[in-house]
């Protein structure tokens, strides 16, 4: 979109801007890529990215909302007399419980990125030069002080 199509993916044979990436997986470039989703089976890039973090949100609000629910339920005794029920209920409070635990984790995650204009992406390839940057730490070919820097500058917040 405006951005000059000056890179050359060789597997869609065709032009692509720089926050294209290839996915291996859909087998297709993607434009402003942030990753790809196992449980959509699909990219997350430019043209559904709110989309799916507005699906993440939902899901939470879903999770929460049962949780009360359910939760409400069990302290009230009002719906669920009998054992078996109660049990039921409880493993899925539980399982419930989790899914929010993992869920609440990845729409705090896409607020970080959003908030340092950045995505998925360019947390991984942040990820991999930090590896590098331990290195050279560990070698002493950078300090504390310089590793420090790199890593409080890498991300502004804007
Ligand atoms: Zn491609
Ligand atoms: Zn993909």
């Amino acid at each position: 979109m405006g951005k000059p199509l000056h890179l050359w993916c060789s597997i869609c044979d065709a032009y692509v801007n720089e926050s294209s990436k290839h996915c291996g997986v859909c087998n297709r470039c993607c434009l402003d890529f942030d990753h790809h989703c196992n449980w959509l089976n699909n990219c997350v890039g430019k043209n559904n990215y709110w989309n799916f973090y507005r699906l993440i949100c939902v899901f939470l609000a879903f999770l929460f909302a049962f949780i009360c629910v359910a939760v409400f339920a069990i302290v009230e005794e009002t719906i669920y007399e009998r054992n078996w029920m109660l049990g039921l209920v409880g493993t899925q409070i539980f399982m419930n419980a989790i899914a929010f635990g993992l869920d609440a984790q990845l729409v705090h995650l896409h607020r970080w990125l959003q908030a340092r204009e950045i995505g998925t992406y360019d947390l991984v390839i942040y990820q991999r030069k930090e590896i590098e940057k331990k290195k050279d730490l560990k070698e002493g070919i950078i300090d504390k002080a310089e590793f420090d820097r790199w890593c409080d500058t890498y991300f502004t917040v804007k």
